[in-house]
């Protein structure tokens, strides 16, 4: 694994403006830098000096607080150097190449996204999951998902795998010390009762499978997508389903004028619906760029985990209905959606039909739309255990998963009279692996390449 800890440099605050901007840098040693920058100033590590951020004619860039770490007791467990200057882009600019030019002779470069956590994370600050929870937290869109993202980057997350990587690992033990003594391995899962300490190992890995898938839902959210005819009440049941978390809507830009996507959430997830009214057909398109961008949303369709077709419930399917209906994609599970009982006289229903599940709401008079929002969470798989949850990736999931597919096969020989403990012992040592691959104890580079490589710059 490479450890670069040539000093480094970037704005570590978001693009735009702000009342205060970070340029950060991080180095195995930043004294000539800060010397280069600050001739006069002595820095007590981690404390506050207000200072002029000065160009090398004199001139003053901006002014601000200094604050010099140093290492390891730093973010990055190198030297770190973090100048808090106006929160103006142009001004950051002039800072942050302010810097680069006084660290030019020391080697001192624009540092690539995420290699400050990455940084971190070779330094030993903070294991592979916690790293990952912080630009999950970065980019967490509700605040049930920053309190798992927070959860995870605190280590709740990874000291569960720990526990469990070493409850593996004691069993592996015991299993492997019998395996030098060939005579005793036929009665010693009866005497070590290595069955019972594999159940409980089961036991505890299914409890966390499910806070961390739990959690992906958190992050990952749900895609809807709401079909039907102009007029039978689209725009207002988005309107209903987000409810007093309106503010939390975040329209973007469609390929036509018309919002094409908003996301919304419940209890905490994000439900990110596509209402494919904003959407024009490929044959209405004005150009080859608007083609791609169409092309590209009714593709976003054909993801969605649930399909919203929405029915005036004052009179029965349409032959356009049937049109809309032979055009969804297979596989994708449908909710047929009933709207304007209010006008048909239907009562608040859900009822499950061979082809689809029938809703009977109305999203004007806000009748049945609580049915709804418990359908979505369902098919989303959500429960409320009232355990904390692990704002974990698909990655983790799928570690767990094979951790638990190797466990599985672990006591289906212990099971077996007849087989040896080699077996037995080989399974351990694989779902060991796949435990420890989560907080990064045999991950590759190319690993890291992916995981920092999304990361923004200056993190
Ligand atoms: P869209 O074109 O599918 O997005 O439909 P809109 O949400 O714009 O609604 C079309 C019209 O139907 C509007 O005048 C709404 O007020 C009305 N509408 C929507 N939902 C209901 C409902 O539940 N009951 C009644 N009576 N009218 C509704
Ligand atoms: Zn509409």
């Amino acid at each position: 694994m490479n450890l670069d800890s040539s000093p480094i440099a970037a704005i570590a605050t978001a693009a735009g403006r702000g009342g205060i901007g970070v340029v950060r840098a991080s180095g195995r040693d930043l004294a000539a830098l800060t010397a280069a920058l600050f001739p006069n100033a002595v820095f007590k590590p981690r404390h506050a000096t207000y200072i002029d951020f000065t160009a090398a004619d004199g001139s003053v860039i901006d002014q601000g607080i200094a604050m010099a770490f140093t290492g390891p007791h730093s973010y990055t467990g190198e030297d770190v150097l973090e100048l808090q200057g106006h929160g103006g882009p142009v001004v950051l600019q002039m800072l942050l190449a302010r810097v680069l030019e006084a660290g030019a002779t020391c080697g001192l470069r624009l540092a690539e996204p995420g290699e400050f956590t990455r940084r971190a994370y070779l330094n030993d600050k903070l294991d592979l999951a916690q790293a990952e929870a912080v630009a999950d937290l970065i980019d967490a869109s509700t605040e049930a998902a920053a309190k798992s993202a927070s959860q995870s980057l605190s280590g709740a997350f990874s000291k569960t795998i720990h526990t469990l990587v070493e409850q593996t690992i004691d069993l592996r033990m015991l299993v492997e010390a019998t395996l030098d003594f060939p005579e005793e391995e036929i009665d010693f899962l009866d005497k070590s009762d290595a069955r019972g300490q594999l159940a409980v190992i089961i036991g505890s890995l299914d409890k966390v499978f499910t806070q961390a898938a739990q959690g992906a839902l958190l992050r990952e959210g749900l895609n809807v997508v709401l079909v039907g005819q102009p007029n039978v009440g689209k725009s207002s049941l988005l309107n209903a389903l987000a409810g007093a978390d309106v503010a939390i809507v975040t329209p973007i830009a469609g390929t036509t004028r018309d919002k094409v996507s908003e996301t919304i959430q419940i209890e905490g997830i994000p439900l990110h619906i596509i209402d494919t009214a904003g959407i024009r057909t490929i044959d209405d398109a004005v150009d080859q760029v608007e083609r791609i961008g169409i092309a590209r949303t009714w593709g976003e369709v054909g993801k969605a985990d649930v399909i919203l077709h929405l029915l005036d419930a004052s009179y029965g399917p349409t032959a356009a209905d049937e049109h809309i209906v032979a055009a969804l994609p297979a596989g994708v599970p449908v909710l047929r959606i009933w709207n304007k009982i209010d006008l048909s006289g239907h009562q608040p229903a859900v009822d499950a039909a061979p082809d689809a599940i029938n809703v009977y709401l109305s999203a004007h008079e806000h009748l049945g739309i609580d049915l709804l929002r418990a359908e979505l969470l369902r098919i989303a798989g959500w429960q409320q255990t009232g355990e904390s949850l692990f704002l974990a990736r698909e990655r983790h999931l799928i570690a767990l998963r094979a951790a638990r597919g190797h466990l599985a096969a672990a006591a289906d020989h212990a099971a077996r009279t007849d087989q040896s403990l080699d077996l037995f012992a080989e399974e351990l040592r694989l779902a060991q692996a796949q435990l420890s691959s989560i907080t990064g104890a045999f991950s590759s580079d190319d690993l890291l390449g992916v995981i920092f490589g999304r990361f923004c710059i200056g993190k």
